[in-house]
């Protein structure tokens, strides 16, 4: 049996122990309500379960904190998601002028085809910016699929992907000519 596992890890310096304490305090909240919501999700199921899952701001990773440091990680899974919007309470909270990311590995106990990849994202109290490394293979072969003369898929052409079209956006700008 082959196992997935999401790692991460990253640290946020607060400024004072108001923030320390207030970070202790709203991870605790949120990780109540992650255990609350994991056990009653174990006695629902589907759609019920996934509605309780989402619905409250929960705390699926683990955290660590030395003196005004505060370390976020997971060691084998955990929410990327939870992570971020803890962070940007406090943005929103303390420093609103401040940016933060942090970044996921994805990976498996074996070498199985597609478990591999990653993911990070960019925190500021305005908002929270994704990419993940399918997103971005998903871009490139999107770009390498399509003509850059017909805009059209090249799978539709000639083999060698030679272009049989007219050009759509061709227009003649000299007017005299
Ligand atoms: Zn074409």
């Amino acid at each position: 049996m082959a196992n997935s596992y999401t790692h991460f890890s990253e640290e946020l310096e607060l400024k004072n122990e108001e923030e320390v304490k207030w970070m202790k305090e709203r991870f605790a909240e949120r990780r109540r309500s992650f255990e609350g919501a994991h056990g009653a999700v174990t006695l629902l199921e589907g759609e019920e379960a996934e509605a309780l899952s989402c619905c409250e701001s929960m705390a699926d990773f683990e955290i660590d904190f030395s003196g005004n440091l505060v370390t976020f990680f997971a060691e084998e899974s955990g929410n990327l998601d939870d992570v971020a919007s803890l962070v940007q309470e406090y943005l929103q909270k303390f420093d609103l002028a401040r940016c933060w990311a942090i970044a996921e590995a994805h990976g498996c106990s074996k070498p199985r085809a597609g478990e591999f990849g990653g993911a990070a994202c960019f925190v500021t109290a305005d908002g929270i910016r994704w990419m993940s490394t399918s997103g971005w293979v998903h871009v490139q072969a999107t770009a390498w699929n399509t003509c850059k003369s017909c805009r059209g898929p090249r799978t539709d052409h000639a083999p060698g992907g030679k272009c049989l079209f007219e050009p759509t956006t061709f227009v003649k700008s000299d007017p005299d000519e």
